[in-house]
């Protein structure tokens, strides 16, 4: 049996350190402001830097919507189990992943 106790205290850990980091990348992603004294070469990193963290923001985004589904779900006698086959999914992988709601054989396909 799975200690929901403790996977609902992974899950709130994962949700404050992405919360963390989707501030930062919310930091990172604001406009550069065009007077900024930086070389042209510099602002050039800037631009190239500022859509890498766009992209990282969009993705810890929706990370974070799965996490606060796996912090609702995990009251539920479901969670845990896989949508597609209704099996178990291993704890380890919950360990890492605790928004996972498939088993890892139903994610790869
Ligand atoms: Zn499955």
């Amino acid at each position: 049996m799975l200690d929901k106790k403790f996977f609902k205290e992974k899950i709130n850990t994962e949700i404050e350190k992405l919360q963390v980091k989707i501030d930062e990348l919310k930091e990172a992603t604001k406009p550069i402001a065009p007077d900024v004294a930086i070389g042209r070469i510099s602002r050039m990193d800037a631009i190239n830097n500022k859509s890498v963290n766009e992209a990282a923001l969009r993705t810890a985004e929706i990370k974070m919507t799965k996490l606060e589904m796996a912090s609702n779900k995990v009251d539920d006698p479901k969670f845990g189990i896989c949508i597609r086959c209704g099996q178990a999914i291993p704890e380890g992988r919950l360990m890492i992943m605790p928004e996972s709601i498939k088993c890892v054989n139903c994610a790869q396909r």
